[in-house]
């Protein structure tokens, strides 16, 4: 189904909206950077012939002329057998072409001993070094991080353009659900799914329109549906199966949604159902909370993802080792909820005791969904699985970093 999705168009945003939008344009760079030479020490700009025999045991010794500081006037040229006072980012003076950090020089008045010989362009910061003029900063689908950010910011670049984001309609059936807050009555239960997908639809970097949750009627369901149309991408939750009171099927139909496919060999999310109006995705997952979180991560996410312009949509799963045996019934690809945790060299994934399709609990604490192979019914502890890092990602007590704090 992914091929079917593409994105929506672009948007020019300032760059304090971009965070974590996907460019649709190559950005070039407006001029060199840095876009003069200038040094990457405190010390003495000099010419390096002048001090090219220098040694601690017979330094050079020149006359100070002037000083160069970080966003101070532009100093005067160096003359020949000179040295000009200078600090980090400070413009070099014409004519010097090194500089000697501090800790290699003594200072005795108005000249300096230098203890070390340089080279031309030694601790200086070359115009253009970073970035020449004109060079390509980002490419389309590239994505928007801090670093990003920092480096347009310094180019003086305010406005960016972007792919729009989609806006995915939610739309949750069944007679039993109930909105947040509200009093349940005997058989009730909240539409936990509108809550989890909005989430899911958000962290992506799309926008979730989550509509009231429709009774199980069709009247009533294609009446949602129309409004949901109004969205790029529409997700209906529930009523997908095969029970008497599941219409999904059949308001598609009769709004004129054209039927892709229906059901996927994946376990938990079997009954997903992928249609088309006029081109627009609608994609129905079962409303059994797990298979509906599990189907959008694995296989809507992925379509939403190349919406918002990323050229790499897919899920990069990691090898993990299976921390305890696993008996199953083969058939379905399965993906199995778990917590990852790093050990030695290893990612170590211990799968959650409850795998049930239901049950909310066995989302909690998760940062790994483990794939397991469709034929495959005894998993060993201690074998490689396919993990898919998810959620709040690795953590762990302690790291080598704590040396360092
Ligand atoms: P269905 O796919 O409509 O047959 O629903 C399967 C199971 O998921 C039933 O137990 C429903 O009560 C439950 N369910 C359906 N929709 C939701 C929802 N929006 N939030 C939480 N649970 C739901
Ligand atoms: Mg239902």
């Amino acid at each position: 189904m992914l091929p079917l999705f593409s994105p929506l168009g672009e948007q020019e945003v300032h760059l304090t909206e971009s965070s974590r939008r996907y460019v649709s344009r190559d950005v070039t760079a407006r001029f060199d950077a840095p876009a003069f030479d200038n040094s990457a020490m405190d010390g003495y700009a000099v010419r390096a012939n002048d001090v090219a025999s220098a040694t601690a045991a017979s330094p050079v010794r020149l006359p100070v002329e002037g000083e160069s500081r970080a966003g101070g006037p532009i100093p005067e040229p160096l003359g020949p057998g000179a040295a000009c006072r200078i600090f980090t980012g400070a413009p070099m003076p014409r004519g010097a072409d090194a500089v000697v950090m501090q800790e290699d020089t003594d200072r005795d008045g108005d000249d300096v001993a230098i203890r070390e010989a340089s080279r031309a362009g030694k601790h200086v910061r070359g115009q253009g070094s970073d970035v020449s003029s004109g060079a390509v900063l980002l490419q389309v689908g590239d994505r928007i991080w801090p670093g990003e950010i920092g480096m347009l910011v310094s180019q003086n670049i305010e406005r960016v353009h972007v792919f729009r984001r989609p806006k995915v309609a939610i739309l949750s059936t069944g007679d039993e659900l109930r909105s947040l807050g509200e009093d349940l009555g005997p058989g009730m239960i909240i539409n936990s799914n509108v809550y989890v997908l909005s989430e899911m639809i958000r962290a992506l970097g799309a926008i979730p329109v989550a509509l009231p949750a429709s009774p199980d009627t069709l009247p009533e369901i294609e009446g949602a549906l129309r409004k949901a149309l109004e969205a790029d991408v529409v997700i209906t939750t529930g009523g997908v199966s095969v029970g008497t009171y599941d219409f999904v099927h059949e308001a598609f139909e009769n709004v004129g949604i054209e039927p892709g496919f229906w059901k996927v060999r994946m376990k938990p999310g079997k009954p997903l159902s992928f249609a088309q109006y006029d081109g627009k995705p609608v994609i129905g997952v079962p409303g059994n909370p797990i298979s509906a979180m599990v189907a959008f991560e694995v296989l809507i996410a992925p379509c939403l993802r190349t919406m918002l312009g990323d050229p790499r949509p897919h899920p990069q799963p990691v090898l993990a080792r299976l921390r305890d045996s696993y008996r199953r019934r083969p058939g379905r690809i399965e993906i199995a909820r778990a917590v990852a945790t790093r050990e030695g060299d290893e990612i170590v994934v211990a799968l959650h005791q409850l795998q049930g399709s239901g049950s909310l609990p066995s989302f909690v604490g998760v940062n790994a969904l483990v794939v397991l192979p469709a034929d495959k019914a005894e998993l060993e502890a201690g074998e490689r699985v396919e993990t898919i890092l998810w959620g709040p990602g690795l953590s762990g007590r302690s790291s080598f970093f704590d040396e360092m704090s």
